[in-house]
Formats: C-alpha cells, sequence, structure tokens
C-alpha cells in the first residue's frame, strides 16, 4: 500500500555531528518504509514504530517543511538522505520528493551525502554536480558481487552489477562516490572470495572507499523477520546464528580479524579509502542572514 501522510518536521539533527560514520550533520526521512525489502533491514526494529515495512508513506509536504527549515538554519552541514528508507526506492521515480529536496538543498547550499541501492540517482547527476560545488558524496551500499546473491538477499534493488556500473557513471562524472559494504552477513557474505572481488571491481568502478560492517544487527521484529527469511532462502542457518549468537544484537562475522585485515591489505593495495572524506568547512559555516 503507497499512501500520503503529513510530517510536522523534517531535519533532525545527527548525534556526533560531522563525527559520526556518515558525516551527517542532518537527516531527512522522505519517505516511511522501502520496497527494496533487504532482508536484514534494521528499520524493522520495534523502536522505529513502523507498522507494516511493506507499507510506503510518502510526506506529501515534506518540501514545504525541508525549504522552511534551511531557510532558519544558521549552520552549514552535510545533509542524509534517510536511514530508515531509501531515497531512490522505485516510488521516487513517480513522486520524485528526493529530486525536489536536492533542489531545495542546492538553493540553499549545503552539501549532500546520500547513501542509497539504486541507479535512479543517475536522473539526478544535473543537481548532484551543482551541489559538488559545495559537497555531494553518493554512497552506493552493496553486500555482494554476486547478482543472484543480492537479489535473494535485497529483493526490491537493483542488482549488484548495476550498482557498481552506477558509480562507475557518477565516478566518470566527478562525483565523490564509493561502497557503503553494510551488514557483511555471517555465513552469507563474509567469504574471503566475496571481500576479494568486492575491492577489485570497487576500483574497476571509481570507487574512492569502502566503508565495511563485518557483522549484522539484529534485535527484536527484525531479527524475526531475518530468521523466517533464513528458513526460507538459507536452510540450516537459523539454528547456526541461534547457536552462535543467541539474543545478542551486534553479530559479527565468524572470522571477523582474518577478513577484516585482508580488506585492508587489498584497499591498501588498489588505493582506496576504507573511510570517507566529509564535507569540510573549517569547523562550521554561518549562513549569511539574507538567506
Ligand atoms: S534499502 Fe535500506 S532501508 Fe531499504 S530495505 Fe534495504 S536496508 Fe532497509
Amino acid at each position: 500500500m503507497i499512501k500520503k501522510i503529513k510530517a510536522s518536521t523534517l531535519l533532525s539533527n545527527v548525534q556526533g555531528g560531522d563525527n559520526n560514520i556518515f558525516g551527517f550533520k542532518y537527516n531527512m526521512n522522505l519517505y516511511r518504509g522501502c520496497q527494496h525489502g533487504c532482508i536484514y533491514c534494521d528499520s524493522r526494529s520495534s523502536c522505529y514504530r513502523i507498522e507494516n515495512f511493506s507499507d510506503i508513506l510518502i510526506k506529501e509536504n515534506a518540501i514545504e517543511l525541508l525549504d522552511r527549515e534551511l531557510k532558519s538554519k544558521r549552520i552549514i552541514g552535510t545533509i542524509g538522505t534517510g536511514s530508515m528508507n531509501d531515497p531512490y526506492m522505485p516510488v521516487e521515480r513517480e513522486v520524485g520528493l528526493t529530486r525536489k529536496a536536492l533542489e531545495v538543498i542546492n538553493k540553499y547550499g549545503f552539501p549532500v551525502h546520500i547513501i542509497t541501492k539504486s541507479n535512479l540517482v543517475l536522473r539526478d547527476l544535473d543537481i548532484l554536480k551543482k551541489i559538488n560545488n559545495k559537497y555531494a558524496a553518493v554512497s552506493i551500499t552493496i553486500t555482494t558481487t554476486d547478482d543472484n546473491l543480492s537479489l535473494t538477499i535485497e529483493p526490491g534493488a537493483p542488482k549488484s552489477s548495476i550498482r557498481f556500473e552506477t558509480i562507475k557513471s557518477l565516478s566518470n562524472e566527478g562525483i565523490y562516490t564509493g561502497i557503503t559494504l553494510m551488514p557483511v552477513l555471517p555465513y552469507i557474505t563474509d567469504s574471503e572470495i566475496n571481500i576479494r572481488e568486492m575491492v577489485l571491481r570497487a576500483k574497476e568502478a571509481g570507487a574512492k572507499y569502502i566503508m565495511p560492517c563485518f557483522g549484522v544487527t539484529l534485535r527484536d521484529v527484525q531479527r524475526d523477520y531475518y530468521y523466517i527469511e533464513l528458513i526460507k532462502k538459507f536452510p540450516g542457518l537459523r539454528e547456526k546464528y541461534l547457536s552462535n549468537y543467541e539474543n545478542s544484537y551486534f553479530c559479527p562475522i565468524p572470522e571477523y580479524k582474518k577478513i577484516s585485515y585482508l580488506f585492508n591489505e587489498l584497499c591498501s593495495k588498489h588505493g582506496i579509502s576504507t573511510k570517507m572524506d566529509f564535507y569540510n568547512d573549517n569547523k562550521q559555516e554561518q549562513l549569511s542572514f539574507d538567506i
């Protein structure tokens, strides 16, 4: 079901400011719910109070709110494009909230960091190039180099090869881009071969960084959903998770040390950073009052 709602506010301040791993100062969720349907998605956790995650709620007044809120901001900082949905999930093709939000962000001169699994981001290259005068980064999330496996664990998102091509296009257009390799799923995407191919294909595509998380977080409703999907798609794996992790929130991959060491070695060999560069304004820029 897709339905429209009215929101009371849009931008949230991100704790840790520009020191958080994605460099966000502000974050905005233009939608609630996500059509990509990744089996491990943390947004199903009960703390987010999303009743049915496959229902898509469109914040119909989001652009008006964004305009008003940015107009009153006195500190410039990187805006993130959502944490509980993908800003370029299929519905964005018709609704265009992300595109309109980028136009407002450009109008007020704010930097942006987009995280997505979709090649639809390429539609907005024209605006991204304008924002890039300040700072525009696009992180493409890729968890496996195997197209079939990506469609199994991220059924509503474009397959991995399309995501690598997206990085190539962004990189060729001068947009700062890289990979969020998150999560690395124990016993599913944590093989040495996946990590080796990931780094090589990132290099070929022109990715400037790969930011990994060698494990997955699991809690309450989200864990229940994940385990149901494991039973359907990976017979026997739920039992392995239960015996290894019980009720742990963070479930690291079994060969954490070995794989993270290998990853760091490969990235260093191929000149790929394992962190991203953030918008740097030498502290924080004060907006002039005539904006
Ligand atoms: S794309 Fe992100 S928000 Fe959407 S289902 Fe996947 S993990 Fe969740």
